[in-house]
């Protein structure tokens, strides 16, 4: 791995008004691994991410992927459209509600169909193939393929969510709490998913998530965020199984398990400076 290769986040900044929602923050991600950046809500994890894909503008900073500025394409005299696409292809974006994302109207295979015609030069009979290719490959088949988004379960639709975001095949995928709304069954299900993606198709994510049992058991490193701030960042064994930050421990102590004790948290929260505003 070279320098410059991967996704290199850098002094990143918004403010809303005076709020600041995001201060300072810079991470990177290596091709391939995969990033947790976890946090209370309203800690500025949403809106880090909607700046990479470029859904929301920075104030200040910097996303480069592999050395190229991210940022250059909002610029006058910028690159033109094909290049602009490539750059948005290259990161892609799961949410928490996949029935936001999915038109209602288009059947789970025109939802795929449509992002292979965006970006790439294929006929008719390579798109079909393409599409039943990424369906299957998160689990989905001809029967999901023809229907239409309300008539599959949550678990499915995220499932076609990502495949969609697949068809761009990007080189980052950023999943924002894309777990959070199924059942912890699905869930499982959708991680081992994610994983088995992961070491086949060697694509970066940066999984963003309050569940730090989900951050254990698909992140290799993670950052915590504290009021749009990072307050640490390293390895995820480490982080969680020897924070150094009180907000670390207070958000680890805060997660609901045997012996889990309500007035030890009021106390850590104390510690770490105050609940928050
Ligand atoms: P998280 O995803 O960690 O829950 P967000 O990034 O959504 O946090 O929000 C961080 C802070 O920024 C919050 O205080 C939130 O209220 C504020 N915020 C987010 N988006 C906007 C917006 N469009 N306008 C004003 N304030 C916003
Ligand atoms: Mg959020």
């Amino acid at each position: 791995m070279t320098e410059t290769s991967g996704l290199a986040v850098r002094g990143l900044r918004k403010a809303y008004g005076d709020h600041v929602a995001v201060d300072d923050v810079s991470f990177t991600l290596a091709p391939g691994s995969s990033l947790g950046i976890v946090g209370e809500s309203g800690s500025g994890k949403t809106t880090t991410v909607r700046m990479l894909v470029g859904l929301e503008r920075a104030d200040a900073g910097s996303v480069t992927l592999d050395g190229r500025d991210r940022s250059a394409g909002t610029r006058r005299g910028g690159p033109r459209r094909a290049e602009r696409l490539a750059r948005a292809r290259e990161i892609q974006m799961v949410f928490q509600d996949p029935y936001l994302s999915l038109d209602p109207r288009i059947t789970v295979g025109g939802c795929v169909d449509e992002v292979l015609r965006l970006h790439f030069r294929l006929g008719p009979a390579a798109r079909r193939a393409r599409v039943a290719e990424l369906l299957d490959q998160v689990g989905l088949g001809p029967r999901e393929a023809a229907a239409l988004p309300r008539a599959l379960s949550g678990g499915q639709r995220q499932r076609v969510a990502i495949a969609r975001a697949l068809a761009a095949e990007p080189r980052v995928l950023v999943l924002d709490e894309a777990v959070a709304a199924l059942d912890v069954s699905i869930q499982a299900q959708i991680l081992e998913l994610l994983t088995g993606i992961r070491r086949d198709a060697g694509i970066g994510y940066l999984f963003v998530t309050h569940d730090l049992g989900v951050v254990r058991h698909i992140t290799e490193e993670v950052v915590v965020l504290r009021h749009g701030r990072v307050v640490e960042s390293g390895a995820t064994d480490r982080v969680l199984g020897a924070p150094e930050h009180p907000y670390t421990r207070l958000l680890l102590d805060s997660v609901p398990r045997r012996g889990w004790d309500p007035a030890r948290i009021d106390g850590a929260r104390a510690a770490a400076g105050g609940p928050r505003p």
